[in-house]
């Protein structure tokens, strides 16, 4: 019987196959790769996740923002089978096959901007920056690359060199890609520039002048790339003025404008795509993540005269698009369409924001809350005053809701924050459910 709409039920944790599990993970696989929770799943359905042990909780992290649709839903499930049945992979780049070009006709239409489009797919999130980044610089025949300070962009030497947290992401692993440079980026809650916003003058806007008058010229830099809301770095929702402003910058020296949509798009922020919000046309977008369902999956979509600079053969990946996916990806936009979950992400977020700012008047652990759309983060600090951020205390709360029932991960440049990605399917019982928790998570540790 599906599980998907009741609550968590949770026995001592962690249970006794997880356990087993670890250990034999440990012996076998690389350290690096981590786990945030001592929990080994063996299914999941809507906004429920079922371990080893049989003890349910509800998922209010959705495989770190991939399942805006909820696991598992039958038409993802049944077009994957289905395509498996049929084809499983040729490599596009030789011989090609039907989904992927109906992908593109998809996904062309329902990025914002008059201007003509087209698309390519790889297989993860880095991988589409990458491919942004190599387009962008075909295109323009320049090199530099300008990101944001609290930026994630990926794990590969090119997306890691425009990432912006040292420790775990960089650390070690330099020397770094050259010609990337870094803006503040505009993190009013923690102002570079100690001022305050509105009235601050958004000095963060004018930093791109001086940049370009100190450190790279405007003629080397190929491309801005920004995150609409920045994500790893700590839900960083921007002011109104920031991305035009970026994009004024963009259009007045020829620089294209990237957008990365991985954690933002498909409907987590109330719009089909965050960028959406601000009215803008970016250049080129790239995603993941929640594309389809799951499955491994990236694409860049841009203008076409952009995505069309690069011949042929000068971009593509052996798995990138492949049938499987591609199927999952037109099956997963159907059912976000169908359902209206780029509406209901609205209402998770209302629904959230309101105990969220519930939740800061009572506890004064709780400096920001923020969000857009069902994106939405609280920030812990040690104090008020000094706003001294507080990892301690997030990593308990982390680990303590999990105990209770309720999986969320963190975020942010200090590991202080709290971020809500859960699929958009949620019940609003299982929503109030997961904040009572937090809430009961909360008044206990500051108990102790
Ligand atoms: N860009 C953004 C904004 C992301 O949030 C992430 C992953 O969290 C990436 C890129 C990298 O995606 P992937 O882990 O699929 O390579």
């Amino acid at each position: 019987m599906s599980f998907a709409t009741e609550l968590p039920r949770v026995g001592k944790l962690p249970g006794s196959k997880s356990m087993e599990l670890i250990e034999r993970k440990g012996k076998v696989v690389a350290r690096g790769i981590a786990h945030g929770m001592p929990i080994f799943v063996s299914d999941a359905k809507g906004a429920m996740v079922r371990d080893v042990d049989g003890n349910t909780y509800i998922d209010f992290y959705g495989g770190i923002g991939t399942l805006n649709i909820g696991h598992c839903p039958e038409p993802v499930v049944k077009a994957i089978q289905q395509q498996a049945e049929k084809l499983i992979h040729t490599c596009f780049l030789v011989t090609m096959y039907e989904p992927y070009v109906e992908l593109a006709e998809k996904l062309t239409a329902c990025v914002p901007g008059p201007s003509l489009k087209k698309a390519m797919f790889v297989n993860s999130g880095a991988e589409a920056v990458e491919n942004a980044v190599k387009i962008a610089r075909f295109a323009t025949k320049k090199s530099g690359i300008l990101a944001l300070e609290c930026a994630f962009h990926g794990r590969t030497l090119m997306t890691m060199s425009l990432t912006s947290k040292v420790k775990p992401y960089k650390f070690g692993f330099g020397p770094f890609a050259p010609e990337t440079y870094k803006i503040p980026s505009a993190y009013c809650y923690r102002c570079y520039y100690n001022s305050t916003y509105p009235g601050c003058g958004m000095h963060c806007l004018e930093r791109f002048d001086r940049l370009l008058a100190t450190e790279v010229s405007p003629e080397s830099i190929a491309a801005v790339i920004v995150e609409a809301v920045q994500g790893e770095g700590g839900f960083i929702v921007p002011p109104k003025e920031f991305l035009p402003g970026v994009k004024a910058i963009c259009e007045k020296h020829g620089f294209i404008f990237i957008v990365d949509e991985v954690q933002t798009g498909f409907g987590r922020t109330g719009k089909m795509f965050a960028i959406e919000h601000w009215g803008i046309e970016p250049d080129l977008i790239t995603m993941a993540k929640s594309i389809a369902a799951g499955m491994p999956l990236s694409a860049v979509v841009g203008k076409a005269e952009i995505m069309d600079a690069p011949g042929p053969g000068q971009i593509g990946s052996t798995f990138g698009g492949n049938p499987l996916s591609c199927a999952a990806g037109l099956a997963t936009l159907e059912y976000l369409q169908k359902n209206n979950l780029v509406d209901r992400s609205n209402v998770v977020g209302n629904r959230a924001i309101n105990r969220l700012k519930a939740m800061r008047d009572k506890f004064h652990v709780i400096g920001d809350v923020r969000g857009l759309g069902a994106m939405m983060a609280i920030e812990l600090v040690k104090d008020r005053a000094t706003k001294e951020p507080n990892k301690e205390l997030t990593e308990q709360i982390l680990v303590e809701c999990y105990k209770r029932g309720l999986l969320v991960v963190g975020a942010g440049i200090f590991g202080n924050i709290v971020r809500m990605l859960m699929p958009l399917t949620i019940t609003d019982e299982q929503l109030d459910y997961g904040y009572d928790v937090l809430e009961s998570v909360i008044t206990d540790l500051l108990k102790k």
